[in-house]
C-alpha cells in the first residue's frame, strides 16, 4: 500500500513531515497513515507537471493512448485487490467496489482510443479570402480534485482524457480516500507514464493546497468533482487567474414513475438508482415521484426489497450495503430522516440509526413526505428513498424541476412519446428513460443548473482538456 506523496515520479514524504490517518468506516479504526501534502509540496507538484508538459504534449497520440491502454490492462488484472482497497477506505460493499474498478478502468480504455481523435478543422473562409485552420492543443497543467464516493472512477474520468489530450496533472484526492488514488499513481507509473506527468497530492488542508495551485499562473485548468458548495468556492478562486474549469457537482435526482410504467422494471431501476454505492452517488435517486394510483404498490414493493438487503462491513463478501463513509455523513442522513418523520412522513422500513460501532444507516423508505422537507431539497447521500405522490405529466415535471440541481433524472413510463416529452422537459444533463443507470465512459456525463459546468466521458470529455487554436492562412 503506497502512503507517500507521488511527485515527479517519486514517492516522497510531505515536506512538513506531517501525516494523517485513513479510517475504516466499518469500525472507525485507522487503516493507514498517509503523507499530508502542504503548499510547498503543491508547488513542487506544479513544478514537476510543468516540466513534464512539453515532452508529454509532443508524445505521439498513439503512444499516449498505448500507455492508457496498459493502465486499463493493469487495473483489470488487479481488480480484486483494488476493489478491496476501495472497500477498506470508503466502506462500500465489495460488489460495488468491483463495479467501480471496472467502470474506472473503462475510462482508461475509452480515452486510450480517444487519444488519436483530437481532430481539427480546415475550411475556406466564407469570403474566400483565406483558409480557416483549427488545431487542438493540450490545455496544459491541470489540477484535478476528486471526492471520496468513487475514489478510482472520479480519478480515471479526469486523468484518462487529460493524458489523452497531452496534459500533465496534479490529482488532489479526497482525504477520506487517498489510498486508491495512490494505488492508481503506481499503476500509471508501471504503465509507462513519464515522471511528472501524473502527480498525486493527498492533503488534509485541501483549501490551502488547491488555492495555492490555482494562484500559480502555470496552472491552466481545474477539473473538480464534489459538492456544489465547494465548487462555488473554487469557481471564485479560478476566476482570479481565469483558469479553465470543469465542474461536476451535486445532484438531487428525481425518479418519476407514471401509472402506466412496468412496475417490475421500475422497482429494479429504483434499486439500482438508489442503492448503487449504498446511495452515496451524485446520480442517486433522491426524490421518488410516483403517480398516485400505483404509489401504494410501488412503495410496498420497494420497501420489501430494501428491507432484504444485507448490511455489514463492505469487505465481507455477503454484504450488499456497507457503512457510510464517515460520522458526518451518517449524522446528516439521520437528521434528514428525523426531520421528515417529524414533519409527518412514515418510515415503512428502516428509519433509525442502529446502535454499535461503524458508520451504518439502514436501507429506509419514507412515504407521505411533506413537500417542503429538507430531505427533498438536499442530497441525502445515503440509503434512503423518500416517496411523494403526483397526478399527471405536468405535475411530475414541475416537481422534478423544483430544485437548484440538474444532474440526472429517471423516468419510467410505457408511453414512449411521454417518455421523450418528459425527458426533454426535465432540467437535467442526463436522463435514464426506463433505466436506473446512466453512467457510461462512452457518454457525456454532467449537469446543468447548479450541478455543474462541462462534461466528462464520451468525446466531450476529451475536448475539456483541449484548446482550439484558429490559424488564418492563405494557400
Ligand atoms: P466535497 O466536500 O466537495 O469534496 C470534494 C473534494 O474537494 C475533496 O477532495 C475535498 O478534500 C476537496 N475540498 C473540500 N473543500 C475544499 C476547498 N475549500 N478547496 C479545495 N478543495 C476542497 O465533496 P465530497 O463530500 O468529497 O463528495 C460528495 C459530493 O461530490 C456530493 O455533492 C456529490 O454529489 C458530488 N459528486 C458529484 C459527481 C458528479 O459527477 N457530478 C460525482 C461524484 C460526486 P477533503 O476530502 O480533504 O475535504
Amino acid at each position: 500500500m503506497e502512503t507517500e506523496l507521488f511527485i515527479g515520479g517519486k514517492w516522497v514524504p510531505a515536506s512538513s513531515g506531517n501525516r494523517f490517518d485513513v479510517l475504516d468506516p466499518a469500525t472507525g479504526d485507522t487503516v493507514a497513515s498517509v503523507a499530508d501534502g502542504g503548499e510547498t509540496d503543491a508547488i513542487a507538484a506544479v513544478d514537476a507537471a510543468a516540466a513534464a508538459g512539453p515532452a508529454w504534449a509532443a508524445t505521439p497520440p498513439r503512444v499516449r493512448g498505448e500507455v492508457l491502454r496498459k493502465a486499463f490492462e493493469l487495473m483489470t488484472e488487479r481488480a480484486a485487490e483494488l476493489a478491496r482497497l476501495i472497500s477498506l477506505e470508503n466502506g462500500k460493499a465489495l460488489t460495488d467496489a468491483k463495479g467501480e474498478v471496472t467502470y474506472a478502468a473503462e475510462f482508461f480504455r475509452w480515452f486510450a482510443e480517444e487519444a488519436v481523435r483530437g481532430e481539427g478543422i480546415a475550411t475556406t473562409a466564407p469570403s474566400g479570402a483565406n483558409k480557416i485552420l483549427v488545431v487542438r492543443q493540450p490545455v496544459g497543467v491541470c489540477v484535478l480534485v476528486t471526492p471520496w464516493n468513487f475514489p478510482a472512477a472520479m480519478a480515471t474520468r479526469k486523468i484518462g482524457p487529460a493524458l489523452a489530450a497531452g496534459c500533465t496533472v496534479i490529482l488532489k484526492p479526497a482525504s477520506d480516500t487517498p489510498l486508491t488514488a495512490l494505488a492508481m499513481a503506481a499503476i500509471l507509473a508501471e504503465a509507462g507514464v513519464p515522471e511528472g506527468v501524473v502527480n498525486v497530492l493527498p492533503s488534509r488542508s485541501s483549501g490551502a493546497v488547491v488555492g495555492r495551485m490555482l494562484r500559480d499562473s502555470r496552472v491552466r485548468k481545474l477539473s473538480f468533482t464534489g459538492s456544489t458548495e465547494v465548487g462555488r468556492i473554487l469557481l471564485a478562486q479560478a476566476a482570479e487567474n481565469v483558469v479553465n474549469t470543469s465542474m461536476e457537482l451535486g445532484g438531487n435526482a428525481p425518479f418519476v414513475v407514471f401509472a402506466d410504467a412496468d412496475l417490475d422494471a421500475a422497482i429494479e431501476g429504483a434499486m439500482l438508482a438508489k442503492m448503487r454505492n449504498g446511495g452515496e452517488a451524485c446520480t442517486a435517486a433522491n426524490r421518488f415521484f410516483v403517480e398516485s394510483s400505483v404509489a401504494p404498490e410501488f412503495s410496498r414493493r420497494l420497501a420489501a426489497r430494501m428491507s432484504q438487503l444485507v448490511v455489514g462491513p463492505g469487505t465481507d463478501e455477503k454484504t450488499q450495503v456497507g457503512p457510510l463513509v464517515n460520522e458526518d455523513t451518517v449524522a446528516k442522513v439521520d437528521s434528514l430522516v428525523k426531520g421528515a418523520i417529524d414533519a409527518g412522513a412514515e418510515a415503512i422500513t428502516g428509519g433509525a440509526r442502529p446502535e454499535g460501532t461503524g458508520f451504518y444507516y439502514p436501507p429506509t423508505v419514507l412515504t407521505g413526505v411533506a413537500a417542503d422537507s429538507p430531505i427533498l431539497r438536499e442530497e441525502i447521500f445515503g440509503p434512503v428513498a423518500p416517496i411523494v405522490t403526483f397526478t399527471g405529466e405536468a405535475e411530475a415535471v414541475r416537481l422534478a424541476n423544483d430544485t437548484e440541481y440538474g444532474l440526472v433524472a429517471y423516468v419510467y413510463t410505457a408511453d414512449i412519446g411521454r417518455g421523450m416529452r418528459v425527458s426533454e422537459a426535465i432540467e437535467a444533463g442526463m436522463v435514464g428513460l426506463n433505466r436506473g443507470l446512466v453512467s457510461d465512459p462512452a457518454a457525456p456525463f454532467g449537469g446543468v443548473k447548479q450541478s455543474g459546468i462541462g462534461r466528462e466521458g464520451g468525446h466531450d470529455g476529451l475536448l475539456e482538456y483541449l484548446e482550439s487554436k484558429y490559424i488564418a492562412v492563405n494557400w
